[in-house]
């Protein structure tokens, strides 16, 4: 029942109280014939019903209480059930909508909570640093990736304007114009040894107008690096390339313009053109095997399951070493212990790989002997390649593994070298999963030491 009817009910009754208890004594009065008026009777007929009525407002008010602080208590964020009584009055009512309040509020919190741990997790796992700003300026929001790009020590909280973050005016003056109207902006800043590009959104209301901006940072350091190693290698191709043509031009012209007259002129001159054909043939050779290696060819293999032994791929090659061994008087030493096991790599890629390690010991000594050695290990086969020849200088062996590197350029050339077979076999190597290392010793020697992973019988 409401409480509407409730109070006219109980007005009603305790007036018709009140009257019933007056009557009572009137008649009580006349009856005995008393003269004076009962004030016990007047009292019991007012203070009864004020009584009553005392009773219920005070009930009334002890629910609105309740009610007042589970409200304070939802707008604390505490969304617990409330239970006043199943009373169906206004107040009753009130509760049960109150609750149902209370239960959307927190179904909306949570989302809410949900979409913001989503939010964090997107932004924490992400590689590109991102900022937010508010609408003047300031920073609301740094991901994990954007603290590692700057390698700040700061917490978000000590951090107020961008510029305390990137110390790059340039890139705050843009945000400034991106947050006063204009579309996006990109820049490209230097922080350290890195190269980072930066695009600034706007983030705007239903309306269209600035809320903040969102700057999202790219490391390209690797990208810029590898765009720089494409172009110098395409200038070093180029240069490789250019250098025997020019030869073989200059010495067909000389031919052309009579030197072909003069028998030991022309034979000369001939020799010099098919030394310098030979040079660019290997050159083209060592790039297309660049070409495929880049291609993952050999990280194919160990997909495929290629297997080969170390004695097969070197007997391919045996004639080709002996005879430029022997032709420098330098002995060959080769010591591969019986059932050596598989290695996870073609025959053509090892057969390679031996050619170029031991082609070089033999090119770079003069006197003396080379050596390939092998030792088993649990997951790795261990060759050893060694030479007695003119060796690297200690501050330079990082580098020989470069394309197109060579310690002493002329003698490199001289012995028809096109400065890529180092680069080559590094390349094999690590595609298969292995490793080479190089020890050398001026006018002592040379050794790489190649680890390659063994095929799983
Ligand atoms: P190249 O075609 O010039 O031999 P490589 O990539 O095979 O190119 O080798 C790079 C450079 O490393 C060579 O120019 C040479 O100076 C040096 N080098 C390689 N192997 C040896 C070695 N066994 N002894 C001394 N120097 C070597």
């Amino acid at each position: 029942m409401s409480i509407k009817w409730r109070l006219t009910g109980l007005f009603l009754g305790m007036t018709g109280l009140s009257i019933l208890l007056f009557w009572v004594g009137e008649s009580v009065r006349l009856v005995s014939g008393e003269q004076r008026i009962d004030v016990g009777v007047i009292l019991l007929a007012l203070l009864l019903p004020a009584g009553v009525v005392y009773f219920y407002t005070s009930q009334l008010i002890r629910r609105m209480e309740k009610l007042h602080f589970a409200t304070q208590r939802i707008a604390r964020g505490d969304f617990e059930h409330i239970h006043l009584s199943d009373s169906t009055d206004e107040i009753g009512q009130f509760t049960v909508e109150l609750n149902s309040l209370s239960r959307h509020v927190e179904m909306i919190v949570q989302n809410g909570t949900q979409e913001a741990q989503k939010m964090e997790a997107i932004l924490a796992g992400m590689q590109e640093g991102v900022v937010a700003v508010d609408h003047v300026g300031r920073v609301v929001l740094v991901n994990a990736a954007a603290e590692r790009i700057f390698e700040r020590q700061k917490t978000v909280r000590d951090l107020e304007y961008l510029l305390e973050l990137t110390y790059d005016s340039e890139l705050e003056q843009l945000t400034r114009k991106v947050l006063s109207g204009q579309p996006s902006a990109m820049r490209e800043i230097q922080i350290a040894q890195r190269i980072v590009q930066s695009k600034i959104n706007p983030i705007l209301s239903g309306q269209g107008q600035s809320r903040g901006a969102v700057i999202v940072f790219h490391d390209v350091t690797e990208l810029r690096r590898l765009e720089k190693m494409r172009t110098e290698f395409v200038a070093n191709v180029s240069h490789e390339l250019r250098t025997p043509l020019t030869s073989i031009k200059g010495f067909v012209e000389t031919l052309l313009d009579g030197a072909a007259e003069d028998p030991s002129l022309r034979n000369r001159f001939l020799e010099i053109i098919q030394a310098e054909t030979l040079r660019l043939q290997r050159l083209i050779e060592d790039l297309l095997t660049i070409a495929h290696l880049e291609g993952h060819e050999n990280r194919a293999e160990v997909r495929t399951g290629k297997v080969s032994y170390v004695q097969n791929a070197y007997d391919k090659i045996k004639p080709v070493i002996q005879s430029v061994a022997q032709a420098k008087g330098i002995e060959v030493e080769v010591d591969l212990p019986e059932n050596l096991p598989p290695l996870i790599m073609g025959e053509d890629l090892l057969s390679q790989l031996l050619l170029n390690l031991l082609e070089n010991a033999v090119k770079y000594t003069a006197a003396g002997r080379v050596w390939l050695h092998a030792q088993v290990g649990p997951k790795f086969l261990r060759l050893e390649f060694g030479d007695t020849g003119c060796g690297i200088p200690k501050d330079i062996l990082p580098r020989i593994f470069e394309r197109f590197y060579r310690v002493d350029k002329a003698r490199s050339r001289g012995q028809g070298g096109t400065g890529l077979g180092l680069s080559i076999v590094k390349h094999m190597v690590e595609g298969v999963g292995g490793d080479i290392s190089v020890d050398s010793k001026l006018g002592v020697g040379t050794v790489f030491t190649c680890n390659l992973p063994r095929a799983k019988l």
